[in-house]
This record gives structure tokens, C-alpha cells and sequence, in this order.
């Protein structure tokens, strides 16, 4: 696994043109995730599937490219918060767009955006890139992680983790809960606030539906606390578990749209 941004081109062009090139674009957001974690655990979380994919993929030949994250995305429901920066649906469009051309333009024609933010108008517009780089090259692009397609989701965040939860209302786990607190604690422990974590009472009392819907914002949906579930469930050790689960999930599914490198190939 290489990293876009710290290669030289002439091993871009290897890559291109062993035919077994796949790049990795990591999307997240930088938006509230309360008290106790960082504002960018969506992008922090994307890049860490990343790396957790590319073993999987790497055996199954392909040679993987992660390149850098894109930070910055649309964040309707916790704009209340401060830190949280939320732009507009277009501008993260056309930005994949344009990486996806610049790449396919020197033969990497193979593009994973992996999201790990979920809000619908940032999954839109990156559906909405997909389809314009379909355009252009139908077998180009793949949307996995959080996409606008429940099933697709599901198949790479949810399939596997239920029973790892310690939560008494893990069907009330979502944002800057168990998952994402047990993923930071494994991840990246020294930016959670540890003794703010342990404070945090449940938060398992909110509208669901309007949580799902984003039909209310985070700020109201939470009384302020920018959480919902229990950030006291989680650990270190479900953040590993869920860790490799959900990489290995995720390249399950870029397997199963694309086969094998070399299959592919012959
Ligand atoms: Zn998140």
C-alpha cells in the first residue's frame, strides 16, 4: 500500500501501468462529534478503513494507492456546533470529479471512494460524482462506506459488529457513540478526552427518525451534548474488532464489483 502524496510519478506510472492499480479516496468531514471527540473522526475513520482494506486487496492483486483525504464536507445537521465546517453539496462533486479524471487521464482507472461521514447531501453529491465519472468510464468508480444505498452501507459498517456491542440500546448507537468512540480509542486514543468520555450519560432518549432523516439538527436532537447513544460503552478493544471487520467488509465489496487484479486482466 502506498500513499499518493509521498510517491514520485515515475512510481505512479508502474502502478498504471502493471494494470492493477486501485486508488483509495478517503471522504469524511470535519464536524462535532461531542465533548469527548475530535472533529475530523469521519475522516480519521475513512483513512483508517482505508488501510484496513488494502491488505485484503492487496492479496487479491491489486496494488493499492491511498491518496489524500478529502477533509471537507457537507454537514447540515451539526452546523449549530462550533468547529463544524459545512460546505456545499457541488463544490465536494466536482472535487471528485476532478480527481477521479486526473487519474483515469494517467491510467488509474480505478476509484474507491470511501466515505465515512454520513449525511445525505454529502452522500448524494458523492453519488452524483460517481455517475459523471460513470460517464466517462463505466468500471471507473465504486462509493463504499457510508453511500446514498442502505444495502451498500450495511454491507460495509454493519455486517459482522452487532454483537460486539456492550451498549444496553444498541439500536440507539449513532453518532459519537459506542462505534465511533471504541474506533477513536483504538485509533487515535491520545486526541479522546478520556475523563470527558467517561462522564457522558446515555444518550439512548432522541427522535430516531428524525436523527436517520436529518429531518432535525444534532443540536436540538441532543440537548446541545452533540452525541447519541452511550460514548461510556465503548472501548479500545471493540475498536480494534470493529476495525478489521468493517476493512475486511469493505473490501468483500470492491471484490465482489470488480474481481480479482489479475482476473480481471486476463
Ligand atoms: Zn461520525
Amino acid at each position: 500500500m502506498q500513499r499518493l502524496a509521498e510517491i514520485p510519478f515515475p512510481d505512479v506510472e508502474r502502478i498504471a501501468r502493471s494494470g492493477r492499480g486501485l486508488v483509495i479516496l478517503p471522504v469524511g468531514v470535519v464536524e462535532e462529534h461531542g465533548a469527548h471527540l475530535p472533529l475530523g473522526v469521519d475522516s480519521l475513520a475513512a483513512e483508517v478503513y482505508a488501510e484496513a482494506a488494502a491488505p485484503h486487496l492487496e492479496q487479491r492483486g491489486y496494488e493499492v494507492v491511498i491518496a489524500p483525504t478529502i477533509s471537507y464536507g457537507v454537514a447540515r445537521a451539526a452546523i449549530d456546533f462550533p468547529g463544524t465546517l459545512a460546505g456545499e453539496p457541488e463544490a465536494r462533486k466536482s472535487l471528485v470529479v476532478e480527481i477521479g479524471r486526473s487519474l483515469a487521464r494517467h491510467g488509474l482507472n480505478r476509484l474507491v471512494v470511501l466515505n465515512g461521514h454520513r449525511d445525505l447531501g454529502h452522500m448524494q453529491a458523492l453519488d452524483e460524482a460517481r455517475a459523471k465519472l460513470v460517464e466517462d468510464n463505466p468500471g471507473q468508480i465504486l462509493c463504499v462506506g457510508f453511500t446514498i444505498d442502505p444495502a451498500l452501507s450495511a454491507a460495509c459498517y454493519r455486517e459482522g459488529i452487532g454483537e460486539l456491542s456492550r451498549s444496553v440500546r444498541p439500536d440507539r448507537e449513532g453518532h459519537g457513540g459506542e462505534w465511533e468512540t471504541s474506533l477513536a480509542l483504538h485509533a487515535f486514543p491520545e486526541l479522546v478526552k478520556q475523563d470527558i468520555a467517561g462522564r457522558l450519560e446515555p444518550n439512548f432518549d432522541y427522535d430516531v427518525e428524525a436523527f436517520r432523516g436529518e429531518t432535525k439538527d444534532y443540536w436540538s436532537l441532543s440537548n446541545g451534548s452533540g452525541y447519541f447513544g452511550s460514548p461510556q460503552s465503548g472501548s479500545a478493544e471493540t475498536g480494534k474488532k470493529i476495525i478489521a471487520i468493517r476493512g475486511g467488509n469493505i473490501a468483500s465489496v470492491i471484490l465482489k464489483a470488480w474481481g480479482e487484479a489479475k482476473q480481471r486482466r486476463e
